[in-house]
């Protein structure tokens, strides 16, 4: 588990001024690492590392020859198109390479010359999805979502009896993972609302967004070598926001026995930036599990998860219609919760996919399932914020949602913020739907 060190200390100001900014969600505590190319793509993809508003170009740094040692090593593996070679360097090199940038990036850093020639305005960049992933595994963290969600589908049996003892994940689909900033087209599937006959192929009526977090792998472990808790950690390379879109008509008539498939793998969109473990070290909160609970087997438990394991990030979802964006009204905020309420961790996720011997891989992402509070205002889902479409939300200016409408863009937002510790963030993770295919 990482420690506090010299790098989280609130007092640290870095000489691109912009990272001093308030609400700015990359100071120098930060540092969070993304790939991206100047607009237009004239450049490859290569890693960046955030600061204020600018980007230090991982390919110039190695290029630079600024760093030695394992920092070095580090941002020469940054110069990929992918983080992947970097993320399987493991947590030791993005921790040097943090340390070195986080000294470089200070106030009367003798490189700052050197490290002013790498740095691109981030509103000159455009970004790709930050890894290769081989593997996206889709957990179900959330009792509040859990229980939520189940209620509506088994109003007799909201909690299935293996909830509070397994961490409950499905594999999900890589291939439709992309960037904010992502438009995808309303999925088309089979549909049987209640009473017809038969099902009809048809463009979802009932689309949804759930509020997740990206945990993606670092250093991976061979096939047949669980990975205990204690080391869980060891293999995590940093958490991004996640919005694993859902087609709730789909996947209500496709979803026994198997799970869903259609409803779930036609979009799921992640944010850029990943904020490292390191970085969210201030923001560590003790795993609480009530005592009339199932507390967890030996192999999902340790001291340090229990003292330390759970996050306490900070989430809300915008929504914004296609007329609040005719009017340049910003979005609306339509939930806010944090992630401390999971009723799993992260290295309980990792020890868990793994206590069968299946092997991660550097790039792989897991959602942590939709992040819903223990209220309802805190609901990650719009089938939870408007009770499965019955209670419609409001919305500034007259409009109301159930489900998503053609040309809604919601965005998540994330950050961590506390006393005697830098305020950071991850940035945004925003897409947008699009109308359905004509279908023939
Ligand atoms: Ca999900």
């Amino acid at each position: 588990m990482t420690a506090l060190n010299e790098t989280h200390d609130p007092k640290l100001r870095s000489w691109v001024a912009s990272a001093q900014a308030p609400g700015c969600d990359f100071p120098l505590q930060n540092l969070p690492f993304a790939v991206f190319r100047r607009k237009g793509g004239v450049d490859g993809f290569r890693a960046g590392v955030a600061i204020g508003d600018q980007i230090v170009d991982l390919a110039a740094v190695a290029r630079a020859g600024l760093f030695t040692g394992a920092a070095g090593e580090a941002a020469q593996a940054g110069a990929q198109d992918k983080l992947n070679a970097l993320m399987a360097l493991g947590q030791a090199a993005a921790s040097a390479l943090r340390l070195a940038l986080s000294r470089a990036l200070r106030e009367g850093s003798q490189q700052q010359q050197a490290l002013q020639a790498c740095l691109l305005p981030q509103a000159e960049a455009e970004y790709d999805v930050p890894a290769r992933i081989g593997d996206y595994t889709d957990f179900y963290t959330s009792i509040h979502h859990a229980s939520n969600i189940g209620r509506q589908f088994r109003p007799d049996n909201p909690l299935l009896p293996n909830y509070q003892w397994v961490p409950i994940g499905y594999h999900g689909r890589a291939s439709s993972i992309r960037v904010s900033g992502q438009s995808f087209v309303r999925p088309c599937g089979q549909l049987k609302p209640p009473g017809a006959e038969q099902p009809q192929l048809g463009a979802s009526k009932r689309l949804d967004i759930e509020l997740e977090l990206g945990i993606f792998v670092g250093a991976g472990n061979p096939l047949g070598e669980p990975i205990p808790m204690a080391e869980a950690e060891d293999h995590v390379f940093g958490i991004c926001l996640l919005n694993d879109w859902s087609a709730r008509d789909i996947q209500a008539w496709e979803y026994q026995p198997l799970g869903p498939f259609l409803a779930k793998n036609f979009a799921t969109t992640v944010s850029p930036w990943v904020v490292t473990l390191e970085a969210l070290a201030p923001y560590r909160v003790a795993f609480e599990r009530p005592a009339s609970d199932p507390q967890p087997l030996p192999y999902l438990d340790s001291p340090d998860n229990r003292a330390a394991g759970a996050f306490d990030i900070q989430l809300q979802v915008e929504l914004q219609t296609p007329r609040m964006r005719e009017a340049s009204q910003p979005g609306a905020s339509i939930c806010r919760t944090s992630y401390r309420h999971a009723y799993w961790t992260v290295a309980q996720m990792v020890a868990h996919h793994t206590v069968n011997g299946c092997n991660l891989q550097p790039g792989d992402l897991f959602g942590s399932g939709t992040l819903s509070g223990p209220t309802m205002d805190q609901a990650g889902a719009l089938i939870e914020l408007t009770e499965g479409g019955k209670k419609p939300l409001q919305l500034p200016g007259g409009e109301q949602r159930t489900f998503l409408e053609d040309g809604d863009t919601v965005v998540l937002r994330g950050w961590c913020e506390r006393e005697g510790a830098a305020r950071i963030g991850f940035g945004e993770c925003a897409g947008t739907v699009l109308p359905a295919r004509a279908m023939s």
